[in-house]
This record gives structure tokens, sequence and C-alpha cells, in this order.
């Protein structure tokens, strides 16, 4: 799968059973909506800010920055945010086929002090990106 930020080769990192895209040369990460799925459903964060559902009817964040192009069907995707304080701009694709975080973008998401009731299952997904980003260094 080609990158959608630099069209680069992206390589598949595996972390406690789920895969990601990970691209070597801009360090961003693709998570295919299955795999998504598969890392919320672990987490036990199915109505969490990264699910796909609530990304994708959510309203078209106004963002300069350009627009990417999925890696599977090719077609534009959307700008969405998520987190707050500061929101993370990420890109969606249309058909529900993933969801593209340029470098840094997961980090910021990480950083983010958990401060809902889901603390708990939201601090395990932020400690397991976290793995997955450390192990890439
Ligand atoms: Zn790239
Ligand atoms: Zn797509």
């Amino acid at each position: 799968m080609r990158c959608p930020a630099c069209s680069n080769m992206m390589i598949v990192v595996e972390h406690e059973l789920i895969e990601l895209d990970y691209c070597p040369d801009c360090a961003g990460v693709w998570f295919d909506a299955g795999e998504l799925e598969l890392l919320l459903e672990t987490m036990q964060l199915e109505e969490s800010i990264l699910s796909l559902d609530s990304i994708l009817t959510s309203p078209e964040a106004r963002a300069v920055e350009k627009k990417r192009k999925c890696p599977i069907c090719g077609r534009r995707m959307k700008k969405a945010t998520v987190g707050h304080e500061p929101e993370v701009l990420i890109d969606a694709c249309n058909r529900g086929d993933g969801l593209w975080f340029d470098a840094g973008e997961v980090e910021r998401l990480i950083t983010q002090i958990p401060s809902s009731e889901e603390a708990d299952s939201q601090g395990r997904l932020i400690t397991f990106l976290g793995e997955v980003f450390q192990a890439r260094d």
C-alpha cells in the first residue's frame, strides 16, 4: 500500500495482533477500518473519539491542510478532528476504509490526558499507541 502523504511504500507493523500500516519515510500511519474496529473493541472503546462512524458523521473540519487520497479506494479523504485541547486533524475515507494520521498526530493524541469516564480504556489505547510508536524508533 502506498502512503497517502508521500506515496512511498508503507510497511505493516503488528502489535498485539493488530496490524497498522506505517510509512517509514514520513512516519504517518494508516488504520484500516477493520483493524481500527478490532483495536477499539480490544480496548473496549467502541464509542470512542476514534470510532469511524462518529468521525464520518461529524462535520468536515475546516483546514488548510491539503486533501489526501485514500490508499485503498483512491478517493479524497475527509478532514476530521479528534480529541481535544488540542484537537488533532486527521484524514478519514468517506467510504469508511480507514483513518490516516500524519507524523506526530498520533503522538499528539497520545499526550492528551484522558479526562472522560472512559479514562481507563482511553489510557490503554494511548499506552498501546505509545508502544507501537516506541517500537518504531
Ligand atoms: Zn509517507
Ligand atoms: Zn477509501
